[in-house]
């Protein structure tokens, strides 16, 4: 439309032979693309989930610089400047000398962003598990462990809950593959809906999940293991018995505590001792009483 209205313009013999006027109008429509970007990326800048700063920034020096030109500067005519041998022809000089530093700058920019994003996308799906959504066993790691030092920091205690869907090698031979993935679907959202934001929740194997409650003691940890556990064999996919879970837990409260593959190790004992005492079921692990027999008693 811009360019539409200048050619029109053009056509006018008052416009066209006016400098001063052109100069202005010209100024005048740099500076209003200027500002409808500058909104347009203002407006989208949670979407770019990048560094949009610097290109803001070359936006706005771009604009307020056309904003100035359109009323300090009213040209000079090639004749003019050829007979003053280049005098009064700073603000063309300046002009010329913004246009290209723009034009480069928004340029480089713009690669930047596309660049970030890109790395941005490689990593959520690095992080992702494709069939449920949920993070996977390396963002399980890499989040976890930054979870459990910021808790450790604050001296607020963390549980874990590991979590295994029961007999579920029975349901796929039964019902199939897919009904299968379904479950496993199903279980990933019953869980994201029990959790919070904060904590880090995600899939680290075929059919076990792992879920850190941060600022959380093991007894409330229970609490919310067993609100699992009974939403998802509530979950109407299939006849009851197919649809259960035995979760494991563990608390770390204490100094030294907050240590991931020592938390992942104590929680899986837990989640075989709900194994063994009959699965649909949460286990809060119990520190094991050494004996002096000599044999570690399996007090679980
Ligand atoms: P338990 O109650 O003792 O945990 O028994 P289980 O049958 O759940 O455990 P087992 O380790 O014997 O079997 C796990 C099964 O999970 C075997 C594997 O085929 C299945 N599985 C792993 N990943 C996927 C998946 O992505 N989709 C489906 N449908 N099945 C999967
Ligand atoms: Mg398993
Ligand atoms: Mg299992």
């Amino acid at each position: 439309a811009g360019a539409a209205a200048w050619l029109l313009w053009g056509l006018m013999p008052g416009f066209y032979t006016d400098l001063g006027l052109r100069v202005t109008v010209y100024s005048m429509l740099v500076a209003a693309y200027g500002s409808l970007s500058i909104i347009e990326l203002w407006r989208s800048r949670r979407q770019f989930e990048v560094a949009y700063l610097p290109a803001l920034m070359l936006m706005l020096v771009h604009t307020g610089f056309y904003c100035v030109r359109s009323v300090a500067d009213h040209g000079v005519s090639l004749d003019q400047a050829i007979a003053s041998n280049g005098h009064g022809t700073g603000f063309f000089s300046f002009m010329l000398f913004e246009s290209m530093l723009y034009a480069i700058g928004i340029a480089y920019v713009t690669l930047a962003m596309v660049r970030e994003r890109t790395e941005l996308k490689f990593k959520a799906a690095a992080y992702a598990d494709p069939l449920t959504g949920v993070g996977n066993r390396r963002a399980f790691m890499s989040c976890g462990e930054k979870l459990l030092a910021d808790c450790a920091r604050r001296g607020e205690p963390v549980s874990l809950l590991l979590c295994d869907l029961d007999h579920f090698k029975r349901l796929n031979d039964t019902h199939g593959h897919q009904t299968g993935d379904q479950a496993l679907i199903a279980f990933a959202q019953v869980t994201s809906n029990s959790v919070r934001q904060e904590d880090v929740f995600a899939r680290i194997g075929g059919e076990e999940f792992a879920c850190l409650l941060a600022n959380t003691d093991a007894q409330t940890a229970r609490q919310v293991a067993q609100r699992i556990c009974d939403s998802f064999y509530a979950v109407p996919m299939l006849e009851p018995g197919f649809l259960s879970v035995s979760i494991g837990i563990v608390g770390a409260s204490g100094p030294g505590e907050h240590d991931l593959s020592r938390l992942l190790s104590k929680a899986d004992n837990a989640l075989y001792a709900a194994k063994r005492q009959g699965r649909n079921r949460v286990h809060l692990y119990q520190p094991s009483r050494w004996q002096p027999t000599g044999h570690p008693a399996d007090t679980l």
